[in-house]
């Protein structure tokens, strides 16, 4: 979606609303199996002194995978949005986003800060035990048959050892 914003470029303390709604296919993680609905982002561009700036919240309900222990779960992700926008690109301030005409494509803006901030890991719960390195069995249910837990860099060294 673009967002026109001729009636607050050139006004300072004015402001506009905006509701959108993102295509998942730019929002494509290999730990992201599925969105429960499409990721929603709510807020307003304002006019401060002559500079824009965008805020909101923009809520993802995801089905994961978790990098540990392969189980799946929900998240819900709410992202607090804030952003500025400038006419110009500048080399100084790479981060911020550049008007076109008078819109800005929210489509793309919305993506970055939501891929910018992605978690580098995705896991059921904080404390994941994971799968044995052994066996395979899913901690989180239960100790398993091996008794003592394994490092798993010992564990391949030990696989290499049995041989
Ligand atoms: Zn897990
Ligand atoms: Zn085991």
């Amino acid at each position: 979606m673009r967002l026109d914003l001729r009636e607050i470029i050139e006004v300072p303390g004015g402001s506009k609303d905006f509701e959108c709604e993102l295509d998942t296919e730019r929002l494509d993680f290999p730990s992201i199996r599925a969105y429960q609905s499409r990721p929603f982002a709510k807020g307003r561009v304002y006019n401060e002194a002559g500079v824009l700036h965008l805020e909101g919240t923009l809520t993802a309900e995801m089905t994961c995978i978790c990098d540990r222990c392969g189980a799946e779960f929900n998240s819900v992700k709410e992202l607090p949005l804030r952003a500025t926008i400038v006419e110009e690109e500048s080399e100084e301030l790479p981060e911020l986003f550049v008007l076109d005409g008078n819109e800005i494509d929210l489509d793309e803006l919305l993506s970055t800060c939501f891929i910018l901030d992605m978690e580098t890991k995705f896991l059921c719960r904080e404390d994941c035990k994971g799968l044995c390195a052994r066996c395979g069995k899913n901690l989180n249910l239960g100790p398993c048959g091996c008794g003592k837990e394994i490092d798993p860099r010992f564990a391949v060294l030990e696989q290499l050892l049995d041989k």
